[in-house]
């Protein structure tokens, strides 16, 4: 080793907590070193939306480990690896799941590397029991209920010989229990917990997959959860929260009650485009499924453009009828030794407050904004102001409706479109989408341009109009607006939410609203 290490100077291990499951709980530190490492070994229990962090050619070990199962690797083997790629130089992350020091193993793994010279550094995370309290309306402590919490291992067989734990001391001895890895033996834990003292009356919280979008809580007493969790089928991993405090959820719960809790909606955009659906979504509680049902890419030649970008003065309107042509039509004008500066003759149009807001970034206010936001509000307006003479570019799509240009020439204007990007249908995500559909797995799938809606259903290939009925039995459709609704609608398929303005705020409270009118007719 002394060879080695004169040799190549050694890395590190960071041992990181990641969280209870919900990646957002992970700390900034240990965010930081997931973006700088060379070498990640993480386990069942770390979200694995925390992987996107890390570099793209880092490599990635899946240490495995779930209760009952066999283990992908032994703790043996895992501490091998750990010290074995930190002597080779590099910078190790192992990532484990809530905090490594609380049931994480994560002080045995750190004996190994002071034995094997090696340095490390620790990162505490939110541990499931403090994540399982909070998300499911539980304050662990409360002045009103109780000073004291234990975590407590359920893994351990009760009673059994030389146990480390004393449950006729723990039974009364703390105000709240936290019960890790204790499902299996539930009915032993409620058993002694109840022959030592403890009320049988006592409110009792299982929390599975706590902070997730599969979060599912039990609630019952020491006498009855056994029969409950079973009923419920909970399965590993879950917490047992016993305590007066449970009773607080019935007041404080939160997390379970947001709007779109439990709904998995399919969010069909671009790469680039579907954050402001998915944030505003999960922000509902509901579980994004995201697929890229369209890629952009440039177009292959932008001699149109280039040609107009020339003459620009010559302009009396440049019109935008999405995002991505002005992120394209700006991207070449750049490219040409142009900026915004050479704008400052054509009026610009947005089609919509969304492709407006996306002008301010490249430092134009758009002159006129429609009342509708459909290619038929824009020619509407402008036929209003009077487009007769008048010299209108339309950066946009290669394939688009020829609507807008048809409507403004029938009305004399002299129309030139440059296509700058095109939309082509992306590969690969087919099999993993069918699975979800076929599963009965997918609430509602979200659509925001009849290009999304074309490009989804040829991404699910169904051989014919029965076939694509029954995939989408049971899931409800939401379109953006009219257009994107009549392609659903010419594809034989129904409409169930469509806001009034055709905006992505407008399109999710329309989701919203929807479900809670549910709620409120199933009630
Ligand atoms: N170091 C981890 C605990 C690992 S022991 C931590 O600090 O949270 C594994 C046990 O943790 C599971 O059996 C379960 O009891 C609990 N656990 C971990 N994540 C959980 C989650 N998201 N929801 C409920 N229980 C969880």
């Amino acid at each position: 080793m002394e060879q080695q290490t004169k040799n190549i100077k050694p890395g590190k291990v960071y041992l990181v907590g990641a969280g209870p499951g919900d990646p957002g709980l992970i700390t900034l530190r240990g965010k930081y070193l997931l973006e700088r490492a060379e070498v990640l070994i993480y386990d069942y229990l770390a979200s694995p939306k925390l992987l996107k962090y890390v570099p793209k050619d880092a490599k990635l070990i899946y240490a495995g480990k779930k209760g009952g199962t066999k283990h992908t690797h032994t703790q043996e083997e895992i501490n091998q690896m750990l010290v074995d790629w930190a002597l080779a130089g590099k910078n190790v992350v192992r990532l484990k799941g809530g905090d490594p020091f609380i049931f994480g193993r994560g002080g045995e793994e750190l004996e190994e590397l002071v034995k094997a010279g090696v340095p490390f550094e620790v990162v505490p995370g939110v541990t499931s029991a403090t994540a399982a309290a909070t998300y499911a309306g539980i304050p662990i402590t409360h002045r009103g209920y109780t000073a004291s919490v234990a975590f407590i291992t359920g893994h351990e067989e009760p009673g059994k010989e030389n146990s480390n734990i004393d449950w006729s001391k723990l039974a009364t001895g703390a105000g709240t229990l936290v019960i890790y890895m204790g499902i299996k033996n539930l009915p032993i834990i409620v058993e002694n917990l109840t022959r030592h003292g403890r009320d049988p009356k006592t409110p009792v919280a299982v929390v599975r997959w706590a902070s997730t979008p599969e979060q599912h809580t039990v609630v019952a007493t020491l006498e009855t959860i056994v029969g409950r969790v079973e009923e419920e089928g909970i399965k590993p991993p879950a917490l047992i929260i016993v305590g007066e405090v449970v009773a607080l959820r019935d007041t404080l719960d939160w997390f379970e009650k947001r709007p779109l809790f439990g709904k998995r909606i399919v969010v069909t955009r671009t790469r680039e485009q579907a954050s402001e659906l998915v944030v505003a979504l999960e922000g509902y509680g509901a579980e994004c499924l995201e697929y890229a049902t369209i890629q952009m890419d440039p177009v292959d030649s932008y001699a149109i453009l280039d040609e107009e970008l020339e003459r620009l003065n010559e302009y009396h309107w440049i019109l935008f009828s999405s995002i991505n042509a002005v992120q394209y039509f700006f991207e070449r004008l750049y490219a040409k030794g142009l900026d915004a500066r050479d704008l400052k003759g054509p009026d610009v149009a947005a089609v919509g407050r969304a492709t407006a807001d996306f002008l301010l970034h490249y430092g134009i206010v758009a002159d006129l904004i429609p009342a509708v936001y459909t290619a038929e509000g824009l020619a509407e307006s402008l036929l209003d102001f009077g487009v007769e003479g008048r010299n209108i570019l339309i950066p946009r799509a290669a394939k688009a409706r020829e609507f807008l240009p048809e409507t403004l020439r029938g009305a004399g204007a002299q129309v030139t479109v440059a296509p700058v990007y095109q939309n082509v249908p992306p590969t690969g995500c087919k099999d993993g989408l069918r699975a979800e559909l076929e599963g009965g797995k997918v609430d509602m799938i979200t659509f925001t341009s009849s290009s999304t809606v074309t490009h989804f259903l040829a991404m699910l290939d169904a051989a014919s109009e029965e076939e694509l009925r029954a995939l989408l039995h049971g899931v409800k459709i939401a379109a953006i607006g009219p257009v994107t609704a009549k392609t659903i609608t010419d594809n034989g398929l129904s409409v169930d939410v469509q806001p009034e303005t055709f905006t992505i705020p407008e399109l999710v409270d329309a989701i919203v609203h929807y479900y809670g009118d549910q709620r409120v007719r199933q009630q």
